[in-house]
């Protein structure tokens, strides 16, 4: 069983609605009494995640863009006012064009290529280098969610996976950073699952029949599964992992033909 977590505080990114991985995680740390700040990507979201945000105790809501670096300020000051120190952050935001998650990689736009990037991989660095000053003496904990599409060709993900695989170094090298100052960063690599995001990359539900048949365990995964793997990470028992990418996917990555 995982430590209480009554004493800490953690920010969530990525809240888009109850689907979210994101959501899965905050439920799973809120469960155990952390207090959260959720964010938001865009107004559009802001009524929704409000109306959720009341099944959690007492969080802050504020909206994050995270290609505004004064809007990751903002959120960061309004933690260090509100909660006066951070224990960790889930990283759960991505974004590519419609369009180039369909058909050949190599029609990617340097535009569509550049905003992946910036959306899915380097906000991690983003925020995480924000999240550093509130995390002092705290031992700390970063949590990403990424998929197997970074080290495979799965169809259609095009730009995602290689952002994916941005986003894995960069775990790695985060963790090599502020391993000395006692804080952890670690990455999901979650099987699929239906969510806003997801329905953007074509033929996705063949990917979800394909785990059904081929995976290990023979089904897919649920986002409880990856909430209560996020807060394994965040809690005191993964003390000794970080820079790792940990599995949920019903053991898929094992599987050769
Ligand atoms: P989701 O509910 O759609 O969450 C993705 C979130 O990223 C949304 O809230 C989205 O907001 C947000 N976002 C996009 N652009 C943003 C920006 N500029 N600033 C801030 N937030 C932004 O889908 P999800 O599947 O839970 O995705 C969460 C993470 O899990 C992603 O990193 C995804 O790649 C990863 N993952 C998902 C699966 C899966 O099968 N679902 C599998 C493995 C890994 P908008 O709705 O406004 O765009």
């Amino acid at each position: 069983m995982p430590s209480k977590l009554t004493d800490r505080t953690g920010v969530i990114f990525g809240v888009a609605n109850k689907r979210s991985l994101a959501w899965s995680c905050a439920k799973a740390l809120d469960a155990q009494g952390m207090r959260l700040c959720l964010t938001y990507a865009t107004d559009r979201l802001g009524d929704g995640v409000r109306k959720l945000a009341e099944e959690l105790n007492n969080p802050l809501v504020l909206r994050c863009d995270v290609t505004d670096p004064d809007e990751i300020d903002s959120v960061f000051v309004k933690i260090g006012d509100e909660f006066g120190h951070l224990d960790t952050v889930l990283h759960g935001v991505a974004f590519a064009k419609r369009e180039e998650l369909v058909g050949n990689f190599y029609h990617t736009t340097k535009d569509g290529y550049v905003l992946a990037h910036e959306v899915s991989a380097y906000s991690l660095t983003a925020v995480s280098r924000r999240a550093l000053p509130l995390m002092e003496g705290r031992e700390g904990t970063i949590v990403t969610l990424t998929y197997i599409g970074s080290e495979r060709v799965v169809r259609n993900y095009n730009v995602m996976g290689i952002a994916k695989a941005a986003l894995e170094a960069s775990v790695r090298y985060l963790a090599n950073d502020i391993g000395r100052h006692g804080h952890r960063v670690n990455a999901i690599s979650a099987g699929p699952i239906r969510t806003l995001s997801a329905s953007g990359v074509a033929g996705f539900s063949k990917i979800l029949d394909h785990i059904e048949e081929h995976s290990p365990m023979r089904r897919n995964i649920t986002g409880e599964e990856v909430g209560n793997t996020c807060l394994f990470l965040c809690s005191d028992m993964s003390r000794g992992i970080t820079g790792s990418t940990i599995y949920v996917d019903s053991g898929y990555h094992i599987m050769g033909v």
